[in-house]
């Protein structure tokens, strides 16, 4: 029920040209542990009733989404994570699915054959950002591991990840915001709508 456009809109409208996201979400694969970080490079959107873009009306408009993170700010993420030993992979993929409830264990095997991690929030957030000609980096940080594993859920050892979790994406962000270049010169991000039609 998120309203992803009225988000976006109201940061493109107070002059905001990046977006830094971080999201909670689950894993699919063993060496995806929980307290990690991901840097996401890629996602899959499985979502199904949500608003996915702001050209509905008479423009039609076709944003590339082949690579949909700011390659600028996943390298100056990537550095810092490394420089700082945080947990993290650098890349990773996403798979967003409606929600609200969780997967069936055959929904999460079938996921893990093609995806990293799985949340509930990012699509179609990071296209519309795109929409927007706004640079866009989302920091998933893993809790716990999706249904297929057949673990037992203990919401105390969620809680106590979510905490070092939250220690370390702040470490992160404090450390990688001030290296981000003041212009936009090296990534895609500000000319996204220059090739998508109409
Ligand atoms: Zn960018």
């Amino acid at each position: 029920m998120v309203n992803s456009r009225a988000n976006l809109w109201a940061l493109k409208e107070l002059g905001v040209e990046r977006v830094i996201s971080p999201c909670a979400v689950g894993s699919l694969q063993e060496e995806f542990r929980p307290g990690q970080i991901v840097i996401l490079d890629q996602f899959i959107d499985l979502t199904k009733k949500r608003e996915y873009t702001f050209y509905d009306g008479a423009r039609t408009m076709h944003v590339s989404t082949a690579d949909p993170f700011c390659s600028e700010l996943r390298e100056v993420f990537v550095k810092e994570a490394k420089r700082h030993k945080v947990p993290h992979h650098k890349e990773g993929t996403y798979v967003c699915i409606e929600g609200p409830r969780f997967s069936t264990r055959a929904e999460s095997r079938m996921f893990k054959a093609f995806a990293d991690v799985i949340g509930m929030t990012l699509c179609p957030e990071a296209q519309l950002a795109r929409e927007l000609e706004m640079c866009y980096l989302s920091l998933a940080m893993i809790t716990d591991y999706d249904v297929w594993a057949e673990r037992p859920v203990d919401v105390g050892m969620i809680l106590k990840t979510m905490a070092e979790n939250m220690d370390r994406i702040k470490l992160l962000l404090t450390s990688s915001i001030p290296r981000i270049p003041e212009l936009r010169k090296r990534c895609e991000c500000p000319r996204a709508l220059e090739s998508a039609g109409a």
